[in-house]
């Protein structure tokens, strides 16, 4: 497939392969060997380009060539993707399931708000990716269930939309608490002034990839 050339773990092209994708999106195309290269991207795309596994693919392919005590989750997630809002980051969740199931060890937890926090801190022990809206994960970084310091990858899905809701601060205490990160990848619509505000803030010289 046209997902070949990426050179990806065989686990995660049998579950590209199971879902029907052939060829990769154009963002797919652009974002994933940007994100494989390494370093901090701004990317523009909009909902139904096939944004969520343009971040996800890199993202987990990094989890499924690891040893699995890099993986040992004590040390928080390896993988954080934030998102706007409840429905999207149950929806990214789902699909990075998808796109785990034929590798071992790789646990995915959601956090989200209006959800018990019994069972999600339940959820966080063993999980080395975690989707989550920014105030339920702060909350729970701040009653110290959750440390964030050995978060190698931060991603942010739908920038533009986490701006309208006010959650820039919060993105900026998260971004200060991945202290080990060594990539934050940014996904918006747009590239508004204020969207290169908040990028400026939370990256290190991005690369642009408009599409
Ligand atoms: P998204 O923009 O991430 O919400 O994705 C939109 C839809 O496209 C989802 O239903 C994906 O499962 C699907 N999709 C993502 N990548 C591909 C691909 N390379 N080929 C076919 N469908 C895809």
């Amino acid at each position: 497939s046209g997902f070949a050339a990426f050179n990806l773990a065989p686990q995660l092209m049998r579950a590209i392969e199971g879902l029907g994708f052939t060829q990769p999106t154009p963002v797919q195309a652009e974002a994933i060997p940007a994100a494989m290269k390494g370093g901090d991207w701004m990317v523009s795309s909009q909902t139904g380009s096939g944004k969520t596994a343009a971040f996800l693919i890199p993202a987990l392919n990094v989890l499924m060539g690891a040893e699995h005590s890099q993986l040992n989750a004590f040390l928080g997630p390896r993988v954080l993707v934030l998102c706007p809002t409840r429905e999207l980051a149950q929806q990214v969740a789902q699909d990075a399931i998808d796109l785990v199931r034929h590798a071992r060890g790789i646990r995915i937890a959601t956090v989200v708000g209006g959800m018990p926090f019994g069972k999600q801190i339940q959820s966080l022990k063993g999980a080395s990716v975690v989707i989550a809206t920014p105030g339920r994960l702060l909350d729970l970084a701040n009653r110290r269930v959750l440390r964030m310091d050995h978060t190698a990858a931060l991603i942010v899905d739908e920038a533009d939309r986490m701006l309208d809701l006010g959650f820039a601060e919060d993105l900026e205490a998260i971004h200060k608490l991945c202290e080990g990160r060594s990539q934050t990848m940014m996904f918006s619509a747009t590239f508004a002034p204020r969207i290169m505000q908040l990028a400026a803030r939370l990256m290190d010289e991005p690369g642009r990839l408009e599409l």
